[in-house]
């Protein structure tokens, strides 16, 4: 049995698939490349680097492999993006998995875990924010993603697959064995974008909006440490294998920090008091995005390691460190 990880290349995909491979999983990547890298794969896995939307590559390699589980990673992920670029998002984040669920059901894959994202609940009107809550995303992201958990779940309804969906919360943090992270040289991720910050890799940083109604004024996010969130999947994995039901799950801790709490800790981490611009609201951003995290851990019975904001921040760092190192920026 092999797990087909689309976007292994990626951020959080590669640590799936580090995690696959920690538990003796088979595991083949689809990756395009486009903003992931074939050398944070180990060499045993096999990488096809194509289009997860080409369906005769994608049913060629699930019956080649033996794949009897997609997770399905790939995706253009970044909110004010997508407000620019709405029909690039939802070609490659809806219509192209579209065709890889097609592509599952007619090649006869029964288990498909999803990466949606708390996006698809838009700015919530509870916090934290439990999985039922009516959805309405803000952003063309969020809506691409959520068109997507539709037709995961009318797919199952019909044609038998059974999937969990995983609304990730804010990842962040890389492998504590310094095995992968994130590596994208222009990521707009706020941590990536502060520990960059702090190495001067950018001469200053700016917070986008301090005027929501939240208690400092900057927006609150939920951060997930990215291993912690790999392990989420391999207990989505383990629970459809077992003939389990399908399931939609937050992936978060259940806590809020504020943009500019946020920036203090790295500055603390760091020991480095960079510059930090205060500039106009970011389109698409909600105030406030926090995670009820106990569905997860009824259900899969995950348990996060990692739920320490300094410890995420002290990873992201030394990633950082090992990528300038290694001139991979
Ligand atoms: N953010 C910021 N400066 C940056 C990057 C992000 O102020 O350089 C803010 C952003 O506006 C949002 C929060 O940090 O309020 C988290 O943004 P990120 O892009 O990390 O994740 P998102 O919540 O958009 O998925």
């Amino acid at each position: 049995m092999t797990v087909l990880v689309t976007g292994g290349a990626g951020y959080i995909g590669s640590h799936m698939v580090l995690a696959l491979l920690d538990a003796g999983e088979e595991v083949v990547v689809i990756d395009n490349l486009s903003t992931g890298f074939d050398w944070v794969l180990p060499p045993e896995v096999e990488l096809v680097v194509g289009d997860m939307g080409d369906q005769a590559l994608v049913e060629g390699v699930i019956r080649r492999r033996g794949v009897d589980a997609i997770a399905h990673f790939a995706a253009k992920i970044v909110v004010p993006e997508s407000v620019a670029d709405p029909l690039g998002y939802y070609l490659n984040n809806t219509v192209k998995s579209r065709a890889l669920i097609e592509a599952a059901v007619r090649a006869g894959v029964a288990h498909f875990i999803f990466s949606s994202t708390a996006a698809v609940y838009g700015e919530p009107a509870v916090v934290p924010v439990p999985e039922d809550l009516p959805l309405s995303p803000v952003s063309p992201y969020g809506r691409s993603k959520l068109m997507t958990e539709w037709m995961l779940a009318d797919a199952a309804y019909a044609h038998g697959l059974r999937y969990v969906v995983l609304r990730y919360f804010n990842v962040a943090g890389a492998d504590p064995q310094g095995r992968a992270g994130q590596s994208t040289p222009n990521a707009t991720h706020l941590i990536k974008v502060a520990a960059q910050t702090a190495l001067g890799d950018r001469p200053r940083m700016e917070v986008f909006g301090t005027d929501y109604p939240t208690a400092d004024g900057s927006c609150v996010r939920d951060y997930i440490q990215v291993s912690d969130l790999a392990a989420a999947h391999l207990s989505a994995l383990a629970h459809l294998r077992k003939g389990g039901e399908s399931l939609t799950l937050n992936c978060g801790y259940g806590r809020g920090y504020s943009v500019l709490e946020v920036i203090e800790v790295v500055k603390r981490v760091s020991g480095v008091d960079f510059e930090v611009r205060i500039s106009p609201r970011r389109p698409g951003d909600p105030a406030q995005i926090v995670a009820k995290a106990d569905r997860i851990r009824e259900r899969l019975g995950w348990r996060p390691h990692y739920d320490d904001l300094e410890a995420i921040v002290a990873q992201a760092l030394a990633w950082e460190r090992s990528l300038k190192q290694r001139n991979l920026r």
